[in-house]
């Protein structure tokens, strides 16, 4: 009799899902785990709490529907509240699991974990399947170690490889592990407790429902419109959930996969007629893909403040309006911090985008691109602040997307022009010409002074503003 553990990260569905089939194939009884990882619940190095209330939410949603569904296929989910190396290590000492399950995981902490437990249990065979992305890595004419070093040169590289149909749902699952009959007593790994009717209260309003039934809805409704023919000309408006596909917080939580959203698109490009912006949506996938290598390539060098350039030159005294395409700043300003997240900045159109961002967990890829600027370039701040912060708030977080965006934007990451200042000014009247978006968000109201306070600490007077 043997045992497999499916271990469930970003990738909660059961459609289009190899590692159900491998365990399908590979074994008699199977154990469906959800790490709960605690870091989503401290406080991080960078003065944000991990994970957001609306992001638990839509977590919590997605833990739902994938209970029900493998509940369906005769299986329990369970969830553990030990971070992933603990609750693997310990399952894997207690029972005679022979096969683990999994997708592939761009991130370096999530890479370590499998590096450690596949050098621990060398008995135990690690399915690592590619269920996240458009491709499997034999397919690239390059190693993943060489990944190209701007996005350009990575579509020109892999746009024409071939992408595989999303699979088939499987019908049934091998039968549960019975635990009480095993006799073992994990204390803090338990079935996950379907709860979305109670504690989503926070979010009935909200048009991003976790889980894998509301990103298929999100699906069929976009694909039976035509916005799929207008996508770039609108790609880039603040706001309007019609502007851009919403896919991303689907994508992120894997409770739709990129290759379902491809056939969608193929079969609409197919039914409807392909042009410049059917094909925009694949360019838009590919940026999701590069970066998922990227993370994956560059592992810690995603994190840090100088991110893939050699330089560690911090010293830079040049004012803030020359360094663009420099070294980014490495300082932190608490007020200015708490500021830009509140959306209290001197720069209305920054506000109105964090306060979108605080109350509904998503902001357009525009919002995104101008606030990291101002941040960067305007405040002054060590980009990882404002990256840490997303990672906090958006719904659609995604290691490789958001961390990598934020290093592009710095100029420390994948810009071959070495980072992108916003003239925020000139953004506005493109954007928003009649404020509307502005007005809706609040943007125009904010403290008038930015600093209350000078570098050391000493109260800056408004009146004389020193
Ligand atoms: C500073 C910054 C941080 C970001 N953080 C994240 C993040 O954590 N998670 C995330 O999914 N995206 C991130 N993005 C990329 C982009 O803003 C979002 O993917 C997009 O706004 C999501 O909305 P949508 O699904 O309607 O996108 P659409 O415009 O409809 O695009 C379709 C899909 O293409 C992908 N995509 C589009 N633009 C990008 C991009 N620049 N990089 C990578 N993938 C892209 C997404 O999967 C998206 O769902 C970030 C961008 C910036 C500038």
């Amino acid at each position: 009799m043997t045992i497999g553990l499916v271990w469930f990260g970003n990738d909660l569905r059961c459609a289009d899902q190899k590692m159900l089939w491998r365990a399908t194939q590979e074994v008699d009884q199977l154990i469906c785990l959800f790490c709960d990882a605690p870091e989503f619940k401290r406080p991080t190095q960078y003065a944000t709490q991990g994970m957001s209330d609306k992001r638990r939410t839509f977590l919590s949603q997605g833990l739902d529907n994938l209970s029900q569904k493998l509940s369906a296929l005769g299986q329990t989910l369970y969830v553990s509240e030990l971070d992933p190396l603990n609750s693997l290590s310990l399952m894997l000492d207690a029972l005679p699991i022979s096969h683990v399950f999994l997708n592939h995981h761009g991130g370096w902490n999530e890479q370590s974990t499998l590096h450690q437990l596949a050098e621990r249990f060398t008995d135990v065979q690690f399915h690592i399947e590619h269920g996240q992305t458009l491709f499997e890595p034999w397919q690239f004419p390059f190693f993943i170690e060489d990944l190209p070093n701007t996005f350009s040169k990575f579509r020109r590289a892999v746009e024409t490889l071939e992408i595989a149909d999303p699979l088939p749902n499987v019908k049934i699952l091998p039968a549960r592990v019975d635990f009480d009959l095993l006799q073992v007593r994990f204390a803090r790994i338990s079935p996950w407790q379907v709860r979305s009717r109670s504690n989503n209260k926070s979010c009935i309003n909200s048009p991003f429902i976790g889980g894998e039934v509301s990103a298929q809805q999100q699906l069929t409704d976009y694909f039976t419109t035509d916005l799929p023919s207008y996508y770039k000309e609108v790609r880039n408006a603040l706001s309007g959930w019609e502007n851009s596909t919403k896919f991303s917080v689907w994508l992120a939580q894997g409770s739709v996969s990129a290759r379902q959203i491809l056939a969608a698109l193929r079969q609409y490009e197919a039914e409807r007629g392909a042009n410049e912006s059917t094909y925009w949506i694949f360019f838009e996938l590919l940026w999701r893909e590069y970066f998922h290598w990227y993370a994956a390539c560059h592992g810690k060098a995603l994190f840090l403040p100088h991110g893939l350039t050699s330089s560690h030159d911090t010293s830079s005294n040049a004012p803030l309006s020359k360094r663009a395409n420099t070294v980014p700043p490495r300082s932190y300003y608490p007020e200015r911090f708490r500021k830009w997240c509140q959306g209290n900045t001197p720069y209305p159109i920054v506000n109105a985008c964090m306060k979108q961002l605080n109350q509904t967990g998503f902001m357009s890829n525009r919002g995104r691109q101008l606030v990291a600027s101002c941040l960067i370039y305007e405040l002054g701040i060590d980009w990882r602040y404002g990256a840490a912060y997303f990672e906090q708030q958006l719904l659609d977080y995604d290691v490789g997307s958001n961390w990598g965006n934020w290093q592009y934007i710095a100029g420390v990451g994948a810009d071959p022009r070495g980072g992108r200042r916003f003239n925020l000014d000139k953004q506005t009247e493109q954007y928003d010409p009649d404020g509307e978006f502005i007005q809706t968000w609040q943007g125009d109201q904010f403290d008038r002074q930015l600093d209350s306070v000078d570098a050391a600490d000493w109260p800056i007077y408004p009146q004389t503003g020193y």
